[in-house]
C-alpha cells in the first residue's frame, strides 16, 4: 500500500520539541503539508520518536485540532526567535497554557548517585505524548540550545533542528536528504554557466 504521508518521518531535530514542530512543513501557508492527520498518526509519530506510551488515546481525551494549535504557536514562537522579530502574544498564551497544565504532573525524584531529575508522572492518554514535548520546548526556549537553532536552507523544507557542530556550521536538516539534494542543485547549476 502506498504511504498517504506527505514525506517520511525523521529525528533531525535533535529536540522533540524540534521534532514534534517537523510534523508539518511550510506552516499555515498554501502549500502547508501535513503528517498529524488523525490521532492514530500522533501515535505512530510518538512510536518513531521513542515516546514510551500505554493506552494512548482515551475517551474524551486531547482534541487534535488543540495539538495542532500548540505546535503552531511552538513554530511561531521559535519563527519569531530565529528572525528576531516581535512574537505574537497569542503564541505565548497558547504555550502558557498548556504548561500550566503539564505543571500539575512534574516532579522531582533523585536518582541513586544522588542527583536529582525532572519527570513527569502520572500521565495518562494522549498527554503521555503532548506533556512531554511541552516541557521539552520550555526546557529548549530556556536553555543556551535556543541559540544553535536553524531552519533548513533547503527551498523544498523549512524544517527545524539544532546545529550541534562545533562550528555552527550546519545548513540543513538532513546531509541525506536536503543536504544531497541542494549540493546537486549547486553542482547543477555551476555546471551551466
Ligand atoms: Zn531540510
Amino acid at each position: 500500500m502506498e504511504s498517504t504521508k506527505p514525506f517520511e518521518l525523521t529525528k533531525a531535530g535533535g529536540d522533540i520539541s524540534l521534532d514534534f514542530m517537523n510534523t508539518a512543513n511550510f506552516h499555515g501557508t498554501e502549500h502547508h503539508q501535513e503528517w498529524l492527520k488523525t490521532q492514530a498518526d500522533l501515535v505512530e509519530w510518538s512510536e518513531f520518536i521513542g515516546l514510551r506510551a500505554n493506552d494512548v488515546v482515551q475517551a474524551g481525551d486531547i482534541d487534535l485540532k488543540e495539538i495542532l494549535k500548540l505546535r503552531e504557536s511552538m513554530y511561531g514562537i521559535i519563527i519569531g526567535t530565529l528572525h528576531q522579530t516581535t512574537i505574537n502574544e497569542d503564541h505565548l498564551t497558547t504555550v502558557n497554557h498548556w504548561l500550566q497544565q503539564v505543571a500539575a504532573y512534574v516532579r522531582i525524584s533523585q536518582t541513586e548517585d544522588g542527583t536529582f531529575v525532572k519527570e513527569l508522572k502520572n500521565l495518562k492518554g494522549l498527554k503521555q505524548i503532548v506533556f512531554p514535548v511541552v516541557l521539552a520546548f520550555e526546557e529548549l526556549l530556556t536553555s543556551s540550545h535556543i541559540k544553535k537553532v536553524k531552519q533548513c536552507n533547503s527551498e523544498r523544507c523549512e524544517w527545524l533542528f539544532i546545529d550541534k557542530t562545533k562550528n555552527q556550521s550546519k545548513q540543513w536538516c538532513t546531509m541525506d536528504v536536503c543536504g544531497n539534494r541542494e549540493k546537486a542543485k549547486r553542482f547543477y547549476h555551476s555546471k551551466k554557466k
